[in-house]
């Protein structure tokens, strides 16, 4: 069945944020791979360059638009940036330079304007001087906004959506969907992405439905279709029929009312029938969701994933900015703790204005701690704005990606020389910061006992911990049904994890999505995790299992777990205990 059909077609995908939404689809564009290559003939020249000329007009438009907008929103210190990027566009050496490079090969412009641009941005990375070296950022960067004019596509269409629909994409980027107008988008449906994918993660935490890993939605549906999207199930109705509309009408009341229901929980400790207490904190990205904590009935955060402060934006923020949104979300959670986790940037999360290498595999490549590491100039503006905001006591700190323990040493030894740092400058901070480290590398896992009397608390990031100890790339919608938090490997990693982290007085938390899985948090309760933290949108759920739940029975089912011989064999056992004392809740989660 192919696009305009008017037959109703179901697509399964994988639901990554629950909720019904129905509206008409506008497909985007947002592939910036490599242009296809086209030999030309004589005659095709001059239209070659017609098309290119008209390609850096429509772009410096763009470029002036956008500045004009920033200038307005931001100042124009921030829109001053664009000034290099209309530079670019203008710059006669780089456009005489194409057009004679496409003189000379006989083929389509964009290919040799990719070549053009890498040859000059290659030769100013190489310059020993940083002003010189960002200008290769605004060579790649302006290159890119050229080709997608030549390929007809907007860079900025998901930002510039002004009316109601459902997104439907090859591919969402974390700042694209950081850039979402939930007005405006109702849901989002992808070819690509898997349940732990940072793009998922947003839509979870801005309370949009989706659903991701569908392999050709954007082959099957033409924007102005009618789409029906079931979040929870991964579904996706294309040009739903009358009956199907009329069911998720009733659905979509009786979800509405079990939400309800959990709204009364709110203020209601997190606590099993026989008073065992596991406190739920949050996930956040955004500043904007802070309300979102208490209102969903978390207490405090337990990861603040601080790179979202470094994305979507052209420049990087400053100590005193970054300082400033500490402390907002310290003071809006007091007394309850705030972790801040620092910078978890490259892989998928890239932001402009940090130059990263073209790497085979990013995912294993200079990122997070390792990143920040080699950019001790970066990671001590941070670390800096973290401990001024730390005179508000309940802030803590934590590293991602910690995988040998000199990398731990190695960020407390920056950390000590920004305290004496901010003491020269008269600076106060809490000297006695709480310092953890995420455990998401399976070599951290099996240190924990070394790298115990170095921190305060372990966070179990299981998003990357399964990805790492699996070798399953978590962003993979071909390699999703391997992704499995129910393999034996996780399950004893964890234990392990828990065990070590209780011998040596400290706690353990989970902030991975194992934590915000309804089936899966028993399992993590008896296996002794000390606290959860989940996205707000998932906390009312969560304190339900918690309140239906004996810690005797979660304390049973861990140890059953424990002698399982598969996957398959823990995720029954997890999904027999939630049937029996929480069923509601599997209607509404995905
Ligand atoms: C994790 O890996 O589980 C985690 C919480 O970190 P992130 O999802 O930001 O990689
Ligand atoms: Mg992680």
């Amino acid at each position: 069945m192919g696009k305009n059909s008017t037959q109703e077609i179901c697509l399964k995908g994988i639901g990554v944020s629950p909720g019904i939404a129905v509206c008409r689809a506008q497909l985007i564009s947002t592939q910036t791979g490599r242009p296809t290559t086209r030999s030309i003939s004589e005659d095709e020249v001059p239209t070659e360059i017609a098309r290119f000329e008209d390609a850096l007009i429509a772009t410096h438009d763009q470029i002036k638009h956008i500045q004009k907008q920033v200038s307005e929103v931001l100042g124009d210190e921030h829109a001053s940036i664009f000034d290099a990027h209309i530079l670019v566009v203008d710059d006669r050496t780089f456009i005489e330079d194409v057009i004679r490079s496409l003189r000379r090969d006989m083929l389509n412009v964009e290919p040799v304007l990719l070549n053009v641009a890498n040859r000059y941005a290659e030769m100013l990375a190489k310059v020993e001087d940083s002003y010189l070296a960002e200008r290769a950022a605004d060579i790649r960067d302006v290159t890119k906004r050229i080709l997608a004019n030549l390929e007809g596509e907007s860079l900025d269409q998901i930002a510039n959506i002004s009316e109601p629909c459902i997104v439907v994409s090859h591919d969402l980027s974390p700042s694209d969907t950081a850039t979402i107008d939930k007005d405006m988008v109702r849901a989002f449906v992808t070819d690509l992405g898997s349940s732990t994918s940072h793009t998922s993660i947003m839509a979870k935490a801005l309370q949009v439905p989706a659903v991701v890993g569908l392999h050709n939605v954007t082959a099957v549906v033409s924007s102005g279709n009618t789409v029906l999207i079931d979040g929870a199930r991964g579904l996706v109705f294309v040009s739903p029929s009358e009956s199907r509309l009329e069911e998720y009408r009733q659905r979509a009341v009786e979800q509405e009312q079990i939400l309800h229901e959990l709204d009364a929980l709110r203020d209601k400790p997190p606590e099993t029938r026989d008073g065992y207490l596991v406190p739920i904190t949050a996930n956040i990205e955004l500043l904007a969701e802070l309300d979102a904590v208490g209102a969903r009935g978390a207490k405090g955060i337990g990861l603040f994933r601080t790179e979202f402060l470094f994305l979507g934006r052209p420049t990087l923020p400053s100590e005193d900015e970054q300082a400033e949104s500490y402390i907002q979300a310290a003071k809006s959670q007091y007394p309850a703790p705030v972790v801040i986790r620092t910078l978890d940037i490259g892989a998928d999360k890239l932001p402009e204005s940090i130059e990263t290498p073209d790497e085979l595999n990013p995912f294993l490549g200079d990122r997070a701690i390792r990143l920040c590491l080699s950019r001790p100039e970066l990671f001590k503006d941070q670390l800096r704005a973290i401990l001024r905001a730390s005179i508000h006591e309940n802030v803590r700190m934590m590293y991602p990606m910690i995988s040998c323990l000199q990398e731990l040493i190695d960020a407390n030894r920056l950390l000590e020389e920004c305290k004496d740092e901010l003491d020269k400058q008269g600076i106060p901070f809490n000297r006695d910061l709480e310092v953890g480290t995420m455990i998401e590398v399976p070599s951290a896992a099996l240190i924990a006992d070394l790298m115990a009397p170095y921190v305060k608390f372990f966070s179990l990031g299981t998003n990357d911990l399964i990805q790492y100890t699996m070798a399953v790339d978590r962003g993979n919608e071909n390699v999703a049904h391997l992704y499995k938090p129910t393999h034996m490997a996780i399950v004893r990693l964890i234990d392990h994890v828990v065990k070590v982290s209780h011998k040596h007085g400290l706690w353990t938390c989970v902030c991975g999505q194992m934590a915000a899985s309804p089936v899966l948090v028993p399992l993590l309760i008896g296996l002794g995790v000390d606290e959860l933290s989940v996205s707000p949108s998932q906390a009312p759920v969560i304190k339900d299992v918690i309140r239906k739940l004996h810690y005797s029975a979660a304390a049973d089912l861990a140890q059953r777990a424990l002698s399982c011989g598969s996957a398959d064999d823990v995720e029954h056992l997890c999904h027999e205990l939630i049937s029996r004392i929480a069923p509601e809740v599997l209607e509404i989660s995905s």
